[in-house]
């Protein structure tokens, strides 16, 4: 081989050495990418330079804005500066007003309930009622979780007022059991949120559940709800237990527009409560809303926790209302929840999620009885505007159509 050939041959190789390593250095960028940032809805992160773009410098900016656009106008404001602007805040949602809202979601309830009050209707329209009848009646509702108790007053009444009835239209028998199921519904329960707080503090409202409830979905949607009446509202993050909690209520308030008071992960959650008042009493806020953990495997734990987050807060005023939020799907398994807590804070009100989920309605009824406090809220979709004031008569009607 000829000098000249060699040196042709080792030129070849080192440009396909250098060729080769650039081809790793790129496979190894890309696998040292950053993973995608997490879909937080409300920070949009700068985009990535990708893999084969030219990432660009400050200053080929700077010269690519001078080239298209000339010099910088002296007067214009700084925030036409070419630099990274901070993302726009997030704006403000109007949450749909509270009123006629289970009127809107009565399609879903009607939809997922259809066979309890269709079920009912149909058996009680058959010519002859007979035993056998009687304890399919009898079945439906024990069936859709409506408990013993109540389902034997109801059938007793039922058959009481068929009897006395005679002929049977089903106009008189929907209504019959339209009566009859709003009065075991409890219609003289105050279902009302209470949220007045003193003169001279807000509102106080802890919200307590098992995870994985909705609770604190819940605390997010009725935030929605308190803004959508024309309330401010604080939101306090002490379930410190579950990672995602604090960051999730964040993004509810963020949405409406009311500060989150948070600590760090596994804090204190009585006095991330505490401070979360503190800063409604200091803000003039109407209502401050207190999400917590619900940790039940270990109740004593529970007890503790719950206990104390309540004797705290009331070191600024009483609470206003101690809400329980129950998952209609879990059936018995919520009133053994239901059970505990009421044993651990004086429970005022339920919020029973999840009834678009389940056609066993019947909870509503059951959990009343169990705890002597009324259903005030139920969650009927993911929504955010999911939430609807609980009312016997809309309730039934969804169940058994009119
Ligand atoms: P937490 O652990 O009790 O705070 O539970 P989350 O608030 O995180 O809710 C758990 C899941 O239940 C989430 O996926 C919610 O979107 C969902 N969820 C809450 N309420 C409802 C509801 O009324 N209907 C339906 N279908 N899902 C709900």
């Amino acid at each position: 081989m000829e000098l000249v050939e060699i040196v042709i041959l080792a030129v070849v190789i080192a440009l396909v050495a250098v060729g080769l390593v650039g081809g790793l250095v790129v496979g190894s960028r890309k696998k040292k990418l950053p993973p995608p940032p997490p879909s937080a809805p409300t920070i949009t992160p700068p985009a990535e330079p990708q893999v084969g773009e030219e990432a660009e410098t400050p200053r080929d900016e700077a010269r690519r804005t001078i080239d298209e656009v000339g010099l910088p106008d002296a007067t214009a404001p700084a925030e036409e500066a070419p630099v990274a602007e901070a993302p726009a805040p997030p704006a403000l949602e109007v949450p749909e007003p509270t009123a006629g809202r289970l009127v809107r979601l009565r399609a879903r309830l009607a939809r997922s309930q259809n066979s309890l009050g269709k079920g009912l209707l149909t058996l009680l329209s058959r010519d002859n009622l007979d035993e056998d009848t009687w304890e399919e009646i009898e079945d439906t509702l024990l069936t859709a979780d409506v408990g013993v108790a109540p389902t034997q007053e109801l059938v007793e009444r039922l058959r009481e007022r068929v009897r006395v009835l005679g002929t049977r239209t089903p106009e008189d028998l929907r209504n019959l059991l339209r009566e009859e199921l709003i009065t075991l519904l409890g219609p003289d329960f105050h279902r009302e949120v209470k949220t007045e707080g003193g003169a001279e503090t807000p509102g106080v409202v802890m919200v307590v559940g098992v995870n994985g409830t909705g609770k604190t979905t819940t605390t997010g949607k009725l935030a929605r709800v308190l803004v959508a009446d024309g309330r401010s509202v604080v939101l306090g993050a002490a379930d410190t237990f579950r990672a995602a909690a604090a960051d999730q209520l964040q993004t509810w308030g963020e949405r409406v527009g009311a500060r989150t008071v948070r600590g760090p992960e596994g804090g204190d959650p009585a006095s991330i409560a505490y401070d979360a008042v503190k800063e409604g009493i200091a803000e003039g806020a109407d209502v401050v809303l207190i999400d917590t953990a619900g940790r039940l495997h270990t109740k004593t734990g529970l007890m503790d926790e719950l206990g104390k987050v309540k004797r705290v807060v009331e070191k600024h005023g009483p609470l206003d209302e101690i809400l329980l939020v129950l998952d209609a799907t879990t059936g018995q398994n919520g009133l053994v929840q239901a059970r505990v807590f009421a044993e651990v804070v004086d429970i005022t009100g339920i919020v029973l999620t999840k009834l678009d989920g389940t056609a066993k309605g019947g909870i509503v009824i059951a959990v009343q009885r169990e705890l002597g406090v009324p259903v005030k809220l139920i969650g009927l979709g993911e929504g955010a505007d999911d939430l609807a004031p609980f009312e016997p008569g809309a309730f039934v009607d969804a169940l058994i159509g009119d």
